[in-house]
């Protein structure tokens, strides 16, 4: 009886010294968020809206199949950068990359420390044919209605190409100069790798010797409503970018007559194997991104959230459980597996001799692409299907610290234009033209300053792209505020 008690107190009072412990834990985790002064809202004119709308009406689009690139819209594109910005065009070095590339340099007071660099894409996805009646105003229109500008690109990206431009012209005329050099990257051919564009001006950068102190490119952007637990904005700037790469499958056996089907045929044995790889997925886990995440939200949340994130470590399974319920949160927390192509078979009673599949995985921070391989060739486990990686792929990048100055001049520069939105740091689970990049600077952010909605999510790669010139002119603003804030 004695012995039960003690062993009921004992019990007890570990209960409570963990009660305790997530408590403590819970209370210590002080906000991250910088406090800024307010800072004067500058006037953006109607003019800056109207050329906004002219990069729209340019058609830059890089095709799926590129003969059908058509090189006179991007001649359009280099003769309206030249017409809209004249004093960037006069005052900054610029340099163009494979005739649509371009790389402007504004030279600083201190041209001795490291640059900046801000980069973006003047280039567009196409409009599916079948989807145009889709489109509540033509997508190369430009048209504004009731304060909202239409049409391809004014989210992804010509936003960001347009907003530094429109920044740098303002301070310009000013008669602005910034400490560091700021140049400014704008890639012709992001959507359809980035060869051409990113990656020439990377190599030139890399063969000048250049190191940036940081880059910013597209990536994160500030989310409404879309992050459970956060009635806040919160403006995800990307510290990491996940690795892409696609595994082609291909089985051959015996085919023959479907009258006399064999015990397993091309397709039964590929179905076999992607059916396993679905059924095996690469495990959880938190990351460093989302560690950072972590970090950076949970001291903002309602007090559930905010102890299960002070707590990370104790409530890791119940987080990764709520991250991998819906399909944008599962690609935070692992390496996915997607099938994307499935070929086999041409005629209904013919058992074809070969079967092919693509799979493409996007790979967490701190994985391979060879850890990828190991783990399809353990899961198919199969000497008939031969494994190996195809199309354009890519390791996940290095992730960046959020203790880094370019992290700080960002969060800064938002916490002036955005008031009331939190800041965080961020996983982009996409891939951008950054990636070139990387041996450029140790400190690489991705983030792009427009909201993204519930509604507006799909709109861009999707339908009815479009965004009000409020949020065009916070975008200059912010993007002023940025060039400011790396004066140091
Ligand atoms: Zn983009």
């Amino acid at each position: 009886m004695k012995k039960n008690r003690v062993l009921l107190y004992t019990v007890l009072s570990l209960f409570a010294l963990l009660i305790a412990y997530i408590l403590i834990n819970t209370f210590k985790l002080s906000s991250k968020q910088l406090s800024v002064a307010k800072v004067d809202k500058i006037e953006i004119s109607d003019m800056a809206i109207d050329r906004f709308s002219q990069a729209i009406q340019i058609q830059t689009v890089s095709p799926e199949d590129i003969s059908n690139f058509d090189s006179l819209q991007f001649v359009r594109f280099n003769q309206y950068l030249k017409n809209s910005y004249p004093l960037a065009d006069s005052l900054l070095d610029h340099l163009v990359f494979n005739k649509f590339s371009h790389l402007y340099r504004w030279k600083g007071t201190q041209s001795q420390e490291k640059p900046i660099i801000l980069m973006g894409h003047l280039d567009v996805v196409p409009v599916i044919e079948g989807n145009l009646k889709y489109w509540k105003q033509p997508p190369f229109g430009g048209q504004i209605i009731r304060d909202t500008l239409w049409g391809r690109g004014s989210i992804d990206d010509k936003i960001g190409v347009v907003g530094v431009l429109e920044a740098i012209e303002l301070l310009l005329a000013q008669n602005y100069q910034p400490n560091r050099d700021v140049y400014l990257a704008i890639g012709h051919d992001e959507e359809i790798g980035g060869n051409l564009g990113a990656r020439a001006m990377a190599n030139y950068l890399i063969e000048k010797g250049v190191q940036a102190e940081f880059i910013m490119d597209e990536g994160g952007s500030i989310t409404q409503g879309m992050i459970p637990g956060m009635d806040q904005d919160v403006a995800l700037v990307g510290v990491a970018e996940k690795g892409s790469v696609s595994i082609e499958l291909t089985v051959e056996l015996e085919g023959g007559h479907s009258s006399m089907p064999g015990k397993e045929t091309a397709i039964d044995v590929l179905s076999k194997a992607i059916s396993a790889l679905k059924s095996n997925p690469f495990k959880a886990q938190i990351s460093k991104p989302i560690e950072g995440f972590i970090e950076y939200l949970g001291p903002e949340m309602p007090f559930f959230n905010k102890m299960a994130f002070a707590n990370s470590g104790l409530f890791e399974p119940m987080i990764l459980k709520s991250y991998e319920a819906s399909s944008s949160g599962n690609a935070l927390i692992r390496t996915t597996t997607a099938p994307t192509i499935f070929n086999s078979g041409v005629k209904d009673n013919i058992i074809p001799l070969s079967a092919r599949a693509t799979v493409n995985f996007r790979i967490i921070s701190g994985s391979s692409i060879q850890e990828v391989i190991d783990h399809v060739k353990n899961v198919i486990d199969d000497e008939r299907i031969s494994v190996k990686e195809s199309g354009f792929n890519t390791e996940p990048s290095k992730v960046s610290s959020t203790e880094a100055f370019g992290f700080e001049a960002i969060h800064k520069s938002i916490a002036e234009i955005y008031p009331g939105t939190i800041v965080s740091p961020y996983l982009v689970v996409g891939a951008t033209d950054a990636r070139h990049f990387n041996e450029i600077s140790e400190n690489i952010y991705r983030f792009l300053p427009v909201r993204i909605t519930k509604s507006n999510i799909k709109s861009f790669h999707g339908i009815n792209e479009r965004i009000s010139t409020d949020e065009f002119e916070n975008a200059v603003r912010f993007y002023i505020q940025l060039i400011k804030n790396s004066d140091q």
